[in-house]
């Protein structure tokens, strides 16, 4: 196909478009839906507010508390006076790395993550809600406990395999990430009764697939960081958009110019033909002998000369239509050339 390439850079400039526009409404409705939800402390009379909603639930709400751990808390390998409910170990391999055009570049690859979690509450005072599938939380704010970079010791050897590889280890990185006990979050998601417990309440993802976030940051902050997403995926749907259009204009003048280049060619044959009908009429106005008609139609000069046998029998219209054998002596044809009688 002519157009094979464009139409795959404009598939693949869709789809991240495509992409970037989900994510920037997505970004919009996470706001317009944090700026609708009520904010309140644990406490608060939240049970009441939760007895009188509708199917005992509500769909989505802001909650502020203490985090505290129901049984014993994670304790943090690198501090074991610091403990939490969730606990994200990661190890991290810094690289430099040679790319396709030459240069060395740092990179980093994840090379192990590990989550552990313990069954956690929010709490003020006496009151408390349940915390239920705090990994699945769009945003999930944890606290660095400890951060080492061990720098890689490379012997000669390592250098010169780097050289040749075009990759070489620069050091590995670890990081505890812990959300530490007694440490204040807001959550917002979806509010009910607990199904086991009627007497508590549980803080959930919403059904409604609105975004459930779990932060240390306040409302507006939230606010704010969703914002500037949502003006980085707004921005990258103009550059997508752009690019598209670009290529689609391409695609457009490519096509503009070979339809120009087709009618041109339609125009030179037309001429010829007419050329060619002018110059049948001055020859037949010479009173054409019957040997120098078409045998075919009987009506226009012979005008090709069909090889190998060499007869001059047809006129250009009737040897489009016979292409195998000659009408004279029934060899076979292998060429047909003009040779016009003056
Ligand atoms: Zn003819
Ligand atoms: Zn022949």
């Amino acid at each position: 196909m002519d157009y094979l390439g464009e139409f795959i850079a404009l598939g693949i400039d869709s789809i991240i478009f495509g992409i970037c526009m989900k994510q920037y409404f997505y970004c919009k409705n996470s706001i317009s839906a944090v700026k609708g939800a009520e904010f309140h402390e644990v406490g608060d009379n939240l049970k009441e507010l939760v007895e009188n909603s509708p199917e005992n639930k509500i769909d989505y709400v802001a909650i502020r508390g203490a985090v505290k751990p129901l049984g014993e808390p994670l304790r943090s390998i690198n501090n074991k006076d610091i403990s939490g409910v969730i606990q994200k170990l990661s190890v991290k391999e810094h690289v430099v790395v040679r790319t396709t055009s030459g240069y060395w570049s740092d990179q980093e690859h994840t090379m192990q993550e590990i989550y552990n979690t313990v069954p956690f509450i929010l709490q003020k005072g006496r009151d408390q809600v349940e915390v239920v599938d705090a990994m699945a939380a769009d945003i999930l704010d944890l606290e660095t406990i400890s951060d080492f970079f061990e720098p890689s010791a490379p012997t000669f050897v390592d250098y010169l395999w780097g050289f040749f590889t075009g990759h070489r280890q620069r050091g590995l990185q670890s990081t505890e990430e812990m959300l530490r006990e007694g440490s204040i979050i807001t959550g917002i998601g979806e509010l009910s009764q607990s199904s086991s417990k009627p007497d508590s309440l549980v803080l959930q993802p919403p059904m409604n697939g609105t975004p459930y976030y779990l932060t240390t940051m306040s409302i507006s902050s939230l606010l704010r960081k969703l914002d500037d997403r949502r003006k980085i995926y707004r921005w990258l749907c103009f550059m997508f958009g752009a690019i598209g259009l670009f290529i689609g204009g391409m695609v457009l003048r490519r096509y503009l110019k070979d339809k120009e280049e087709q009618r041109l060619a339609n125009e030179l044959k037309k001429s010829l033909e007419e050329s060619r009908k002018e110059r049948r009429q001055r020859v037949r106005d010479k009173d054409l002998r019957d040997d120098q008609i078409c045998v075919v139609c009987r009506t226009n000069p012979r005008e090709i000369i069909l090889l190998p046998c060499g007869h001059v029998c047809l006129c250009e219209d009737c040897s489009i239509d016979i292409t195998t054998d000659c009408p004279l002596c029934r060899s076979s044809i292998t060429h047909k050339n003009a040779a016009y009688i003056a």
